[in-house]
């Protein structure tokens, strides 16, 4: 109603001045009063008019028209309209250059699809992945340009509660999972994930199972068949017996060494198991893993001990025993009867180095890098023979990469080999006193 007050006002107000003029001067002088003042409110309508649409024209160069009375209303209402317009605007472009980086940043491919199926956005990823440029490719049509046919057979389905897992084109060793979700009216968002990671951890799982099962197999058939002999047999001769039960025994205790060393590995991999921070004494360390060389020698190899640090170790004493013990146990496991055997504790370029140096049958080049892949072995029989559960070198590799440290190995083969520890200086300790050394867990003995 505020609106009104004023040209009623103005209206009233001129009516009146018109009637005293009437009355004054008569209905011509009245007639001409109001006539002038229609014309004044017409020019000036048509001023502020002219204003307004220039305004309207250029809102963002042109100033705002500033007025009084009604005009000033409808200028100031007008007004306040365009700046609430112009927040809006800029709210919705930060959402979209929001989003834009947002997509830009997912590692998924992305690529949205109208009702035929026509490209109408894709993320950067969708490059990397499915060979799309968003720029090149916007309104192609999706199926021309990913032509395989369990693809075209996926996008046929559009059956959203299914994934299809396939080679990316552009890289086959990529395994994408394809997914198709759709909004909208009829749109589609199209999802493509890297699962090659997922993939490999899948096979290695697999492997591990297979290999595993594997190993368990022969000694159980072995058992079982000296059971199923013994408890047919009753006529059997002690002599025998005792020797069917020594090989069962052989057998039982391989079976141990193997679950020994994946209860080693499964505590070594399981994520709360942290790192222990203790002070190593590695000259008593050496001692006690010689000590045990020899026992497990007995007496068919000469063995020697080096040290030529009094550095100790900051890490888990346990750990680190374990892991440096089947490194000695290798040495002597794969050198023949008479060889020679050398442990060594030295610094080396700033590195606390333990090597087990043999002159047993050596590694071939190509077997090395492999060497420490679980149930990975150069000569298998030899393994076996030799109570071998090819997880050692696994275990040492776990250990050793949770203290920072590394596994070199050099191998001449039919002349010998160097394993040797390198663990980084951070992890040396000047040892004011003697640090404790706890029992040698032995070969294949769980770190608990
Ligand atoms: P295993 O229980 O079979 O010894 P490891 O993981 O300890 O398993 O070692 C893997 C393989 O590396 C062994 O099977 C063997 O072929 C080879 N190997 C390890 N140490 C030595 C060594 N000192 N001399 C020769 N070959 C070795």
């Amino acid at each position: 109603m505020g609106f009104w007050w004023r040209p009623l006002g103005v209206l009233a107000g001129a009516l009146c001045v018109a009637l005293i003029l009437w009355a004054a001067s008569g209905w011509v002088a009245a007639l001409g009063f109001l006539a002038g003042i229609q014309a004044i409110v017409m020019l000036r309508r048509l001023w502020q008019e002219f204003r307004l649409s220039r305004w309207l024209e250029h809102p963002d160069e042109v100033e705002p028209p500033d007025a009084t009375g009604t005009w000033g209303d409808i200028f100031y209402r007008l007004q306040k309209l365009q700046r609430r317009q112009k927040a809006s605007r800029s709210e919705l472009s930060t959402a979209l250059e929001q989003f834009e980086h947002a997509a830009q940043a997912v590692p998924d491919a992305m690529v949205i699809l109208n009702g035929n199926e026509q490209i109408e956005w894709c993320n950067p990823a969708s490059r990397n992945y499915l060979g799309l440029d968003s720029e090149r490719d916007r309104g192609q049509f999706l199926r021309y340009l990913m032509r395989q046919a369990h693809f075209l057979e996926f996008l046929d389905a559009a059956d959203f509660s299914q994934r299809l897992t396939c080679r990316s084109p552009v890289n086959r060793e990529i395994a994408l999972s394809v997914q198709l979700v759709p909004f909208g009216a009829s749109k589609m968002l199209l999802i493509a994930r890297d699962i090659t990671d997922l993939e490999r951890v899948d096979a290695m799982r697999r492997d591990f199972i297979a290999n595993v099962s594997h190993e368990l197999r022969t000694p159980l058939t072995v058992v079982g068949g000296f059971v199923e002999t013994l408890v047919d047999t009753p006529e059997l001769s002690p002599a025998d017996s005792r020797g069917y039960f020594n090989l069962m025994l052989d057998h039982t205790r391989r079976m141990q060494r193997l679950l020994d060393d994946l209860l080693t590995l499964s505590h070594l991999e399981s994520a709360e198991h942290t790192l222990k921070d203790e002070s190593v004494n590695m000259g008593e360390l050496a001692q006690a893993l010689k000590i045990e060389a020899e026992s497990l020698s007995r007496g068919r190899h000469r063995i020697a001990l080096q040290i030529e640090s009094d550095a100790g170790l900051k890490g888990s004493l346990q750990e680190i025993r374990s892991a440096l013990g089947n490194l000695v146990s290798n040495a002597v496991r794969y050198t023949p009867d008479g060889g020679e055997i050398t442990l060594a504790w030295r610094e080396h370029d700033g590195e606390g180095m333990f090597s087990v140096t043999d002159t047993g049958d050596g590694i071939t080049a190509e077997h090395i890098p492999r060497l420490t892949e679980r149930f990975y072995r150069v000569d298998r029989s030899r393994s076996r023979e030799t109570g071998g559960t090819g997880l050692g070198l696994a275990i040492v590799k776990h250990v050793l990469t949770r203290h920072g440290a590394r596994l070199d190995v050099q191998s001449t083969p039919g002349r010998g080999s160097t394993f040797s520890a390198l663990f980084p200086t951070q992890r040396l300790l000047r040892l004011e006193q003697d640090a404790a050394v706890i029992p040698f867990p032995g070969r294949g003995q769980a770190v608990a």
